[in-house]
This record gives structure tokens, sequence and C-alpha cells, in this order.
């Protein structure tokens, strides 16, 4: 693996820093009850690597299935010293350091999305962040309701769930987006308090129009918030014109006019588990999270992120990663992180014009983000047939001589009917998918189609 050197050398320097610095205080004894016997070591390390090795190969290009890759060692570097420190982001006093930073990247994040002034913070997922600013949308306006695609993560049903928000799922427009004209009709009725979207959805990688949701907000008052956990990093390219051609560039400008947005650095931003943010364009929602807590410390009148976040504990050192990854890899579309998400995007294109350009496989729609979906070219199939298939293909590919990962996408019917690339018939299916996250995959397109080929040769159905 090509950075493993890097890493070496950089987790050296993390440890090295931190060495020097608890050697500039009083020397101290460590105690023998924190020792441990040297050959249980052996034997449990032994026991260790064995099941280590049981982890799908994240790291390669040939992952081609779901969201997962291993932070940049730059991140590794940052995250390592601070977890050597271990300081809590819930309070001053507990990260002096990291806060300060946390509150640096969440400041940069905002700029990245163009925001006005911004309140924000760190959590552990975007989950938890999603969940906060449904948390605030439930506190500005109790009793109304949530409004979400079909689309939007799993999650959005089961956090209104939690919150006791009634929430409405609205299907999705011919394109696969959220249906805005069904959101409209539901705002009409003026209980809806917040409409989400989503940038980037976690299944087809698609963006939601929210250029023209910025109507809903002007005409019926509603709160709208985006869900760009996955896509969120994209809005780098929608800036500048040299790049803006890659990304939906008005619906990621728009951001800019929303009230609440969640992005997962653990996701495009090449950070380790868990960092996902949240921020806020409007700072005075940070009174909503008042509460006392008597165990927290007094040493700074500023506020706490502790005081604007529900999450008590948080790592100091997911901060420490983000803070020096946006030093080393800035936030901009020509250099960092920019020209990184630019070639994941390259990296789809590409994947879907070979796809679509044989005769094996059907694209199914042109990807908007570096998520790509398509599955087995067989017009006298089923949809359940075809949901075999490329069942089989996923299956066979994780255990080839050349292995490749993939990962399912399950349509409902509706959303299969909506697909015109789609065999008429029957029925929910499930189509293969690729999120191609990795810079690398840029330059493992001939692989990846090669290995499809052959992937689809030895499972078509009829074979033994
Ligand atoms: C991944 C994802 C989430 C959930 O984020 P976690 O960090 O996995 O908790 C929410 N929304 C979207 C659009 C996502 O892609």
């Amino acid at each position: 693996m090509p950075e493993d050197a890097l890493i070496s050398q950089l987790t050296e320097r993390a440890i090295e820093l931190v060495a020097k610095w608890e050697g500039s205080f009083h020397e101290y004894r460590a105690h023998p009850a924190t020792a441990f016997d040297e050959k249980g070591f052996e034997a449990s390390w032994a026991e260790f690597s064995r099941r280590m090795a049981g982890n799908y190969p994240f790291f390669h290009p040939s992952f081609a299935g779901q969201m997962l890759k291993p932070p940049h060692p730059v991140a590794v570097a940052g995250y390592l010293a601070a977890l050597l420190v271990n300081p809590n982001n819930h309070a001053l006093d507990g990260g002096p350091v990291t806060s300060q930073m946390e509150k640096e990247v969440v400041a940069a994040l905002g700029e990245m999305l163009h925001l006005p002034a911004i309140l924000g913070h760190l959590t552990s997922s975007g989950t938890i962040a999603n969940l906060e600013a449904l948390f605030v949308a439930r506190q500005l306006a109790p009793g109304k309701q949530v409004v979400f695609g079909s689309n939007a993560h799993y999650t959005h049903k089961r956090m209104c769930q939690l919150l006791g928000i009634e929430a409405v799922e609205v299907g999705l427009d011919e394109r696969g987006r959220i249906d805005l004209e069904a959101v409209a009709r539901h705002c009409e009725g003026g209980k809806v308090g917040t409409v989400v979207l989503t940038a980037g959805s976690t299944g087809r990688g698609l963006v939601d129009p929210i250029d023209q949701a910025l109507q809903l907000k002007e005409r019926y008052g509603v709160r709208l918030h985006v869900d760009a956990a996955y896509g969120g990093f994209f809005s780098l390219l929608a800036w500048e014109d040299a790049s803006a051609g890659l990304v939906p560039a008005p619906a990621y400008r728009a951001i800019a006019g929303c009230d609440s947005v969640v992005v997962d650095p653990h996701k495009h931003g090449l950070q380790p588990y868990g960092c996902g943010a949240v921020l806020f364009s409007d700072p005075r929602v940070g009174i909503l999270y008042r509460h006392d807590s008597p165990y927290t410390y007094f040493t700074s009148t500023d506020l706490h992120l502790g005081e604007i976040s529900l999450e008590c504990s948080r790592a100091g050192a997911a901060a420490a990663a983000l803070w020096l990854t946006f030093r080393v890899l800035p936030l901009e579309a020509g250099q960092g992180l920019g020209p990184i998400l630019a070639a994941c995007r390259r990296a789809a294109l590409s994947f879907s014009e070979r796809l679509a350009a044989t005769d094996g496989f059907l694209l199914l729609e042109e990807p908007e983000l570096d998520i790509v979906t398509y599955l087995p070219s067989a017009p006298e199939l089923s949809r359940r047939q075809l949901a075999e298939w490329s069942q089989a293909i996923l299956r066979e590919g994780m255990v080839a001589r050349e292995p490749l990962y993939l990962s399912l996408l399950q349509l409902g019917e509706r959303e299969a009917d909506r697909l015109g690339s789609l065999p008429a018939g029957e029925g929910e299916t499930r189509v293969l998918r690729s999120v191609l996250m990795k810079p690398e995959h840029e330059l493992y397109i001939d692989e990846l189609v090669a290995r499809l080929a052959s992937l689809r040769e030895k499972t078509a159905p009829g074979k033994p």
C-alpha cells in the first residue's frame, strides 16, 4: 500500500510530539497496576491479527461498494497525537486546544457552504447531527410536521419518532429527487414546520433541487434542513466556474439560503469515524440547548461546545484530525480537497460511460456525484430475476480470485416504475451500486469494468 511509509512517518511524529510535551511535566512513576504480561499480549495480538485479516479492503479501489475508506495519513497523525492526550470537547476545560480547533473547522465548513453567520459543532455521526437539526426544528415549531422524501436517509423517520415529531414522507419526482410539488401541497395545509432536503442521497447519490425548494421557505415560512452528510464536500466544486460543471451547482449554491446543514467529515472529509457536523445559519438557536450541568468546569465565560450539543463527551481528537487535515489539504476547489472530490466525480463519469457503452450492463441513470447504479442488461428477465442476478454478481465478486466488492440498492416498486432504464415489470427490485469515493478509483476503471464483465459471464442465469 503506497501510503504505508507515509503513515509510519507521520504517526511517529505524532508520538514524538506528545512524548516531548509529556516530558515537560514533573517526573512521576508509572503504577505497576497498569503493567501487563508480555506473553499474554503476544497471544492476544496473534488472535487480534487473525481477526483483523477478516476486514474487507476498504483502502483498495477494488472495494467499489459502500461508503467506506480509511482516513488520510494526515488525519491519522492529527487524531493519534490528540488521542494520546485524549481531550474531551464537551467543555473548554476538557479540551482547551481541541475545542478551539473545533470552532475553527466548523467555521471552515460554514465558509465552504457559503452560509452566513453560523453556529455549529462536530458530532459523532451524521445521524446525531441530523437529530440535532430536527431537535432545533421541533423547538422552534412545536407540533409542526417534518417533511422528507423517500430518498432521505432512513434515520430521519426514526429520529422524528424519537423526538415525537409527526413525519411526512413524500415520493420522488421522475428524476429520483424529492417531489417538490407534493411537498408544496403539504405545506398548503399549514402544518409543516421543516422540510428536509438531501444533497447526495445515500442510495443513488442524487442531489435534491434545493434551489427550487428555497421558494417554500418564502411562501410557507417553513425551515429548510439540508442533509448533506454524504454530498456536502462536493459543494467545493460548485462555486468555481472551472469545476462547476462537475456537480449540480445551482442546488449546491442554494444551501447558503437554508437554515441548517449536516455534513459528515467521516465520509468525504478524509476522517476516521466518528465525525459528523451540524451547522445552523442563525446562531441564536444556541439558546435552545440551554441546560444546567453541575459537572462542567467554570474557567471560561465563553459558550462551551457542550452547551450547544446534545451529546456530552466528544472526542477532541476528531476535531484535531479535521483541523490538521484542513490545514494540509484546504477546502478549496483547485487544491487540497477539491481535486480529490473532482477525481471521484470523474471516476463515476468514466465508469458510467464505460458501462453504458457495453452490451453487458445497463446504467440505471447518469450519476450526479460519485455513486453509480447499474444492473446486468437482459431485457427478457423479470425484475426479480435481475435482482437475483445482481445479488449473484455481488456474492461472486467477494470470493473471486481477483475480488471486486460491490453493494446493492433496493428499489421499491414505485421508484423502479419511474426509471425508464429498468425493464418494465412488477414489484421491487435490486440493482448494483458502486460508491467511487476514492480518487484511486479514477485510475482503476479498466480493471473494474473487466472484473464486472467476467463476473457477469460467470453468474449468467442458466450457468451451472
Ligand atoms: C451517511 C448518511 C447519514 C447518516 O450518517 P452517519 O454518519 O452514518 O450516522 C445521513 N444522511 C445521509 C444522506 C447519509 O449519506
